[in-house]
C-alpha cells in the first residue's frame, strides 16, 4: 500500500495517543517502516537514527533475531495462557524469579501487566488492599510530584502532573496530591542540591500534615522525571524522599517505567539510589517494546500483609494478559542480551551521550543540558540570562522534532523547548556522534527561524 492511501486511512480511521486530533488530521501521520540497531527506516526508505528508541522503550535496539525467535518459539508452543485459575507458564514463572533475585533488596514478588500506566494502577489497588488489610482504611490519600508522569489509566493519570493528562478529563480526583518538583534549573530554592533536597523534604512533611498524617497511603516518585522533560534530582534526592516515607509510615513507590532496564547504566536506577523501594513499576525496557509488558515489584511485607489481609479469598486484580508467555518469553531473552555487554555498551555510549550534549552548552539556544546514562535533555531557551523560554505560539516542539527529522534524526521535543534523548543502549560511537551532530544542525537552523526568536 503506498504512502498516500495510508495516510488517508490513518485519518480516518486511527486515533493516536497524546496527539491533537485535529492538528493530526492536517499534518497527516508519518509512516515508518522497519528498523535495525538504532536506524530506523520511513515508508518513503528514509532512514533516521532514533535518538529515542521508539517512545524510550526500545533499549535493547531494533532486529535482534534472538528476540524474534524466542517469541516464535512461544508462540508455537504455547501462545498463551491464562495466569488465573492457579495455571501458570514457565517463561512467565522463570521471567519473575529472574527479576526478583536482581531486584534491589526484598522485592521479590513480581506482578505482569501489559505496560506502564496498569502497573501504577495496580500499585494503587495494592496499596489500598494493604491498608485495609492494615486496618487503617482512612489511607486513601495519595502523593506525587509536579511534572511527574504515572502513566494514562483513569487514577495513574490523576497521580501524573502533566496539564494535558487533566484537561477534560475531571481528574485528579481529590485524593490525589502533589508536591513540587525538584527541577533544577527552575527551581525558586536555585539550583544548590541539597537546598533542593531540603525544599522537597518540607515540601513532602507540609502535604502529609496538611492531609492529616493518619491519612497519606502513599507517595510516588520518578527515579528521574521523564515526561516532564528529563529532570535529574540531586543525587541523594530518591534516598532523602524514601527514608522520609518510613519515617512518617508511608509506602514510597519509585516509578521505574523509564529508568529501568539500562536506560541509567543498571537494570534497576533505585540500586544506584541505594534505596529499597516498597514498589518499583516497570514496563518498556522489560521486554525492549517488542512486545506488550510491564511488571510491578513487590516488597515482602506488602506480600504477606495483603495474603494474609485475603486468607482464602480473591484478591480480584488481574487481567487477562497478565504473565503473558510470549511476552515473558522477550523478557528473558531480553535480559540475557542486558547482561552480555548491552548494559556495559548502554553506560559508554551513555557518557558519550552525555559529553557530546555538553559540548552543546554554548550553544545559543541551550539554557540547560541535564541526564545520567542513556536518558537526557537539553533545555531551550531565547535568553540564557533570564532563561526565557521559546514562545509556545510558534510551537517550538512541532517545529524542532519536524527539523530534526529532516536532519535524519529521532528525538522527543517537549511542548516547553525541551529535547528529550533516550537512545537505544547499543547504539555506535558513530551513532552517538550523529544525534550529537544533526541537533547542532537543528540548533542552528531554529536559531535563524524568525517566529522561534
Ligand atoms: N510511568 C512512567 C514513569 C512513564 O514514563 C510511563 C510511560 N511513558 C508510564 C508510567 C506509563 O507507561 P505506559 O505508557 O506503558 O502505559
Amino acid at each position: 500500500m503506498n504512502s498516500n492511501s495510508l495516510i488517508e486511512l490513518d485519518r480516518a480511521h486511527l486515533i493516536h495517543p497524546v496527539a491533537s486530533y485535529r492538528g493530526h488530521e492536517k499534518l497527516g501521520v508519518r509512516v515508518l517502516a522497519s528498523a535495525k540497531g538504532a536506524t530506523v527506516t520511513d515508508a518513503s526508505g528514509r532512514q533516521l537514527v532514533d535518538g529515542f528508541a521508539g517512545l524510550w522503550c526500545v533499549n535493547a535496539g531494533f532486529g535482534h533475531e534472538t528476540i524474534v525467535e524466542a517469541a516464535a518459539k512461544q508462540m508455537r508452543e504455547l501462545p498463551y495462557a491464562t495466569a488465573y485459575f492457579g495455571l501458570g507458564s514457565e517463561p512467565a514463572i522463570r521471567l519473575a524469579s529472574e527479576l526478583a533475585e536482581r531486584a534491589p533488596g526484598d522485592l521479590n514478588h513480581v506482578y505482569f501487566t501489559l505496560g506502564g500506566s496498569d502497573a501504577i494502577d495496580s500499585t494503587i489497588r495494592f496499596i489500598r488492599y494493604y491498608w485495609i488489610a492494615r486496618r487503617e482504611p482512612q489511607r486513601d490519600q495519595f502523593i506525587s510530584v509536579e511534572q511527574g508522569y504515572h502513566g494514562s489509566s483513569t487514577a495513574g493519570a490523576g497521580l501524573t502532573a502533566l496539564p494535558a493528562f487533566h484537561t477534560g478529563f475531571g481528574i485528579p480526583f481529590d485524593w490525589q496530591h502533589k508536591i513540587s518538583s525538584h527541577y533544577a534549573y527552575r527551581n525558586p530554592v536555585g539550583d544548590d542540591p541539597q537546598a533542593i533536597i531540603a525544599a522537597s523534604l518540607t515540601a513532602l512533611r507540609r502535604k502529609v500534615e496538611e492531609i492529616g498524617p493518619e491519612r497519606v497511603a502513599a507517595f510516588y516518585a520518578e527515579p528521574i522525571q521523564g515526561s516532564g522533560g528529563v529532570l535529574v534530582p540531586p543525587r541523594g534526592w530518591m534516598k532523602a524522599m524514601r527514608e522520609l516515607c518510613r519515617e512518617l509510615g508511608i509506602l514510597f513507590v519509585a516509578d521505574e517505567v523509564i529508568t529501568g532496564f539500562g536506560r541509567t547504566g543498571p537494570l534497576f536506577a533505585s540500586t544506584e539510589d541505594e534505596i529499597v523501594p516498597d514498589f518499583i513499576t516497570t514496563a518498556k525496557g522489560l521486554t525492549s517494546g517488542y512486545v506488550p509488558m510491564g511488571a510491578v515489584f513487590m516488597a515482602d511485607h506488602i506480600y504477606q500483609t495483603i495474603a494474609d489481609g485475603a486468607g482464602a479469598s480473591a484478591i480480584g486484580h488481574g487481567y487477562t494478559y497478565s504473565a503473558h508467555p510470549v511476552s515473558a518469553a522477550v523478557g528473558l531473552e531480553v535480559l540475557k542480551l542486558y547482561e552480555n555487554g548491552l548494559l556495559e555498551n548502554g553506560v559508554k555510549a551513555g557518557a558519550r551521550l552525555m559529553g557530546g550534549l555538553e559540548s552543546l552548552r554554548d550553544h545559543p539556544l541551550v539554557g540547560d543540558v541535564r541526564g545520567r546514562g542513556m536518558l537526557a535533555a537539553i533545555e531551550l531557551v531565547i535568553d540564557k540570562a533570564n532563561k526565557t523560554p521559546l514562545p509556545a505560539a510558534a510551537e517550538p516542539a512541532r517545529r524542532i522534532f519536524d527539523r530534526a527529522w529532516e536532519n535524519g534524526l529521532v528525538i522527543r521535543a517537549f511542548a516547553n523547548g525541551v529535547l528529550g534523548y533516550a537512545p537505544p543502549l547499543c547504539c555506535s560511537e558513530t551513532e552517538i556522534e550523529a544525534i550529537i551532530e544533526r541537533t547542532r544542525q537543528t540548533l542552528d537552523e531554529t536559531l535563524e527561524d524568525p517566529d522561534v526568536r
